[in-house]
């Protein structure tokens, strides 16, 4: 339902937190974060309000750094538990994907990769990207190139925003009838499914087009369409009043 991604000179954790927050209104059962941190992956979910997941931070928390990404959740495919939250990982525990929509081809996805030898946690729609991802990213080593070839074999409805540990300075993000909107920031870029998301941080925004795959990195934006081909960007300035 909402999504943020952060990669920058912050905590993460918090600018997603505060991006999370600034989405409750639009309604969720559950929300969670990821962050990359000394080499590897973190993250913490919670079937509930964002309040259950803070909790759970405080009692567990999660490695500092400046990559991370965080969903809440408005369930369409299995229930509203703690392992259906988002993030959702691979099997290696590398990669992490955030999902708002519907990936309508879940199922045969889902019997392919578990013919291949993967191991699905949850009864979602999104984890089979996480795993696509995984297997892409793990042939080509790039994590942009790896959201094409997963969004290419997607059917439906879908934002998607995802990290690698392997890829420690860059969130990708990828859409299809679903909004997905670049926040371009000092040395620091931030991807949600709205800009009340960053817009304490940036007022320079890139909405993504139909079809779009955006790779972010502290210094450089990068729009391909999901062939790989250059994207032309549309940057706009968000002149709303932020209280609003
Ligand atoms: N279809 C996904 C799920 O049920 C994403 C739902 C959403 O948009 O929050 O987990």
């Amino acid at each position: 339902c909402g999504i943020v991604g952060y990669v920058g000179g912050q905590s993460a954790l918090d600018v997603v937190l505060a991006g999370l927050k600034r989405l409750e209104y639009r309604g969720y059962d559950s929300a969670g974060v990821a962050v990359l941190a000394d080499g590897g992956l973190a993250s913490a979910k919670k079937a509930g309000k964002l309040a259950n997941l803070e909790k759970e931070l405080a009692d567990r928390p999660l490695p500092s750094g400046g990559t991370g990404i965080g969903h809440t959740r408005w369930a369409t495919h299995g229930g509203p538990t703690d392992a259906n939250a988002h993030p959702h990982l691979d099997n290696a525990g590398r990669v992490s994907v955030v999902h708002n929509g519907i990936i309508e081809n879940f199922a045969v996805l889902r019997a392919e990769l578990a013919e291949r030898g993967h191991d699905l946690a949850s009864e979602t729609d999104t984890e089979v990207v996480a795993h696509l991802l995984a297997e892409s990213f793990s042939s080509c080593g790039d994590l942009a190139e790896a959201m094409r070839q997963v969004c290419r074999q997607l059917e439906g409805a879908f934002t998607l925003v995802a990290v690698h540990a392997d890829a420690p300075d860059v969130v990708v993000g990828a859409r299809r009838n679903s909004p997905l909107v670049v926040g371009v920031g000092e040395d620091e870029a931030f991807l949600a499914s709205d800009v009340a998301a960053f817009i304490a941080h940036t007022r320079e925004a890139i909405e993504l087009g139909q079809d779009q795959v955006v790779e972010a990195r502290r210094d450089v934006v990068t729009v391909t369409d999901f062939d790989g081909a250059p994207a032309e960007v549309r940057p706009y300035h968000v002149d709303w009043d932020a209280s609003a």
